[in-house]
């Protein structure tokens, strides 16, 4: 693309994570001069943290379902979502050489299971479209003009000006890996609003008796539902030196961190024992032999150790005897937390700039030319592919946007360069 009929465009991304490549790549593809900027000693270092966990890229569900997992933020997110949805960054992979494959749970995995891959992969397309790179290059503030910003550099400060500037500085969750959230203060110096960042996907605090974590750190309780507020999530919970992990805790972790936030401390509903009705496990519970123990009754009835023990932990200082009684127990188990993890252990980020300080292009309201791409906006989602997706999905939309608003320059331009000749 050019901006007048002899110059090529200019881009200025900043952020070498997701967003910010995919911003560069969809820019270079229509003819652009892009530099990628980030203050670490190289890009997509977050992306490879995430590829140790398998990295889940997408999800195979239908669009309609994955857009009802970005909550408030959804009608934002739709369009940018359904224009590049994850058939499109599935189809993106396998172009990459890294074809994808849906796990058993819907979630979507590079059949390497790496990221690594992909990065080198990906590395050497942009590069041989045209994209520069300039590592320990931090943004530290705009300019001179809306496009123009500053960069502390290897060789000192300096100011670059290009005809649009995508930003895509991440959330502030691992800030070993690159994104520390160190931007907020610079977009909110230029009015810009940006509600503060928080922990999501997280676990929570729990205050273990020391005795018993000595024992039990590190243990799986298996197959558990989590309740809160109607919603209930299962899987397989992890006794850690803090509290707990695992996926039904990240899935509720949100709702837990709002909980802690309005009222100090949040209660949440463990069932150790889901497979069974409350009457089915006070039957088990009632054939126990005169003499067990509590914890055999419980491991008779069904449960694991770990999971008898957690009854022992969290079920009070003296366990119900009848079985009715440790059935409901068992089944409602309360778990207080007052905190959840700190945001440098978190997954993800919530919080970020408002999604109403962009246009639909994703263009800042404020400062015409600056595009914002990825988790520094104010959205958050569960696990399961949905911070990969919607951070390729919005890079694509606000690189399409920078093009299309690039486009609508030069129209002007021309139509007031074709009035003054015919004037
Ligand atoms: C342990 C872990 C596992 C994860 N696993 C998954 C998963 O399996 N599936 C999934 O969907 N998501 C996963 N995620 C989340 C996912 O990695 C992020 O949502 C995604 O990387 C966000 O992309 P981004 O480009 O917006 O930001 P980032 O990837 O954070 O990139 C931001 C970039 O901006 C740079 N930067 C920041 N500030 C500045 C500055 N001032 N100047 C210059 N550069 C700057 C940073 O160095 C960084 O390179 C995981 C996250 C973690 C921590």
């Amino acid at each position: 693309m050019s901006t007048t009929s002899d110059r090529r465009c200019t881009a200025t991304v900043i952020g070498g994570g997701p967003a910010g490549l995919m911003a560069a790549e969809v820019l270079a593809g229509a003819g652009c001069e892009v530099t990628v900027h980030d203050h670490m000693a190289s890009v997509g270092r977050k992306l490879l943290l995430a590829g140790r966990g398998g990295l889940n890229i997408t999800h195979s569900e239908p669009t309609d379902e994955m857009l009802e997992r970005y909550g408030p933020a959804r009608a934002r997110l739709e369009s940018a979502v359904r224009r590049w949805p994850a058939s499109a960054l599935r189809a993106w992979c396998s172009d990459l050489g890294e074809p994808t494959f849906v796990g058993s749970s819907g979630r979507v995995f590079p059949k390497s299971f790496r990221a690594t891959p992909l990065l080198r992969a990906w590395l050497a397309r942009l590069t041989a479209a045209g994209v520069t790179f300039e590592t320990r290059h931090r943004f530290v503030g705009f300019g001179s003009s809306p496009t123009a910003v500053q960069l502390d550099t290897p060789t000192g400060r300096r100011e670059v000006t290009t005809d649009v500037v995508v930003l895509a500085l991440g959330g502030a969750s691992w800030p070993r890996v690159g994104s520390d959230g160190a931007w907020v203060p610079l977009l909110r110096a230029a009015d810009v609003r940006v509600s503060s960042l928080r922990p999501a996907n997280c676990g929570w605090c729990v205050a273990w008796r020391p005795d018993w974590l000595a024992r039990h750190e590190g243990a799986p309780v298996k197959n558990v539902r989590l309740s809160l507020d109607g919603a209930a999530v299962r899987g397989d919970v992890v006794i850690t030196r803090a509290g707990v992990e695992g996926g039904p805790v990240y899935a509720l972790a949100a709702a837990v961190r709002d909980t802690i936030e309005r009222d100090g401390s949040c209660t949440v509903s463990v069932d150790l024992s889901p497979d069974l009705t409350e009457a089915q496990l006070a039957g088990r519970i009632a054939r126990a032999r005169p003499g067990d123990s509590t914890s055999s009754v419980l491991r008779r009835a069904g449960l694991s150790t770990e999971a008898a023990a957690l009854v022992r932990e969290l079920g009070g200082r003296q366990l119900p005897t009848a079985p009715a009684d440790l059935a409901l127990l068992v089944k409602r188990l309360p778990l207080v937390t007052t905190a959840t993890m700190p945001i440098d252990r978190a997954i993800s980020t919530a919080g970020g700039v408002g999604l109403d300080e962009v246009d639909d292009r994703f263009m800042l309201r404020r400062l015409p030319g600056v595009f914002l791409a990825g988790e520094m906006l104010d959205w958050e989602a569960p696990t399961g592919g949905y911070l990969l997706q919607a951070s390729f999905s919005t890079a694509v939309a606000a690189a399409e946007g920078a093009l299309a608003w690039l486009a609508e320059r030069q129209a002007d331009r021309e139509a007031t360069s074709g009035r003054a000749s015919h004037g």
